[in-house]
């Protein structure tokens, strides 16, 4: 077959296989983002560390991170981001030097196993402490990444790290952005320490954080919330975070599960089933299907949240399409509007709601 035969008898393309090339032209603009979403400038070698209470302190590179705790016997360490690096380590001898406490690494904890919380954590070397829980312990067993080095000691469901005079309790509360994500309190600093839940300031990251448990994930919202804390670090971008923010990203999160509800039962199927159900193509009339419903949910979310919460016109969309997917696989209103298993309309095969809502998922 001649070439000028395979293009004129080729189907019209799909809108949505855009070449590569044409996804980086046209790169859109997004709203400016606020002010307060920023945080303290950093040095000349690119990080802040600060102090949040008498001996804890924390570190970022504006994107990322770190806690850390200095003690009578040593320092201990929550999180390695790789992008911070050994600006952790100077971070820590800049505070020692002035305080006198030691400055030998002794603990690090692990919030998660995570390459880019935890990916510097192979330059404590082999004789500290590493404190993480047994699925954190499970998954970098099976990552074999000699950057992330596995827990010399393990938690199930709570962990409380004394050392020199000073005090972690570390709580599991089960699977949420990953299955081993802990959430780290430092009590006598009214400090709470969960990454990849809350980012203060910002919209959550595209897709709900990426996370694996989206109804745990939500639900993390309130259980953060639930400690008296007064500062919050959610391990990302470079400020720290208040009980105003939390409440802000508790709402957000509401909001977006009101209108993720209200588009499933709104958008209406027949276009998707009658465009693609005729050729059996489930793929595409998933993909259409539910980024209508996720384009709908996110419209009132992006108008409401503009100018409060940074970067929500840029990951709205995507997190809408999470909590739509995970409504319908996980949630009460799986059963809202596709649970009686009808036909689809103008159904010309054996598809049904129901087997639309499982997709391929
Ligand atoms: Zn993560």
């Amino acid at each position: 077959m001649r070439q000028s035969d395979m293009t004129s008898h080729a189907p019209k393309a799909a809108e949505a296989s855009v070449p590569g090339q044409a996804l980086e032209e046209n790169l859109p603009d997004y709203a400016p983002i606020p002010p307060s979403a920023f945080g303290p400038p950093l040095n000349e070698l690119g990080y802040h560390v600060g102090s949040i209470g008498e001996n804890l302190y924390w570190v970022t590179d504006g994107s990322y991170q770190a806690m850390f705790l200095t003690t009578e016997t040593g320092v201990v360490v929550v999180d390695a981001p790789p992008t911070i690096g050994h600006n952790l380590l100077r971070s820590i001898d800049d505070v020692t030097r002035s305080t006198g406490k030691p400055s030998t690494v002794t603990h690090l904890v692990y919030s998660h196993a995570h390459a880019d919380h935890v990916g510097a954590s192979g330059i404590f070397g082999d004789d500290v402490e590493r404190v993480g829980h047994v699925e954190t312990d499970r998954l970098l067993k099976a990552a074999g990444d000699p950057n992330r080095p596995t827990p010399t000691t393990t938690f199930d469901d709570r962990y409380t790290l004394d050392v020199g005079g000073e005090r972690l309790e570390l709580t599991y509360h089960g699977p949420n952005h990953t299955a081993d994500n802990i959430f780290i309190n430092a009590p006598v600093y009214g400090t709470l320490f969960v990454v990849d839940v809350m980012y203060p300031g910002w919209a959550p990251f595209q897709n709900l954080a990426l996370s694996t448990e989206i109804p745990n994930w939500v639900k993390a919202h309130r259980q953060i919330m639930e400690y008296p804390w007064t500062t919050f670090l959610g391990g990302h971008m470079g400020r720290l975070g208040t009980r105003a923010d939390g409440e802000l990203l508790v709402e957000y999160v509401e909001d977006l599960t009101a209108h993720a509800t209200e588009a499933i039962a709104a958008v209406d199927p027949t276009p998707y089933f009658g465009k693609y159900g005729p050729s059996g193509n489930s793929w595409a009339m998933m993909k259409h299907y539910w980024a209508k419903v996720a384009h709908e949910a996110a419209q009132p979310v992006i108008a409401k949240y503009t100018g409060r919460l940074a970067g929500v016109d840029a990951s709205t969309v995507e997190n809408a399409f999470t909590m739509v997917t995970s409504l319908m696989h996980d949630g009460a209103s799986s059963r809202a509007r596709w649970g009686s298993g009808r036909e689809w309309p103008g159904s010309a095969s054996s598809m049904t709601a129901s087997g639309i809502r499982a997709g391929g998922g």
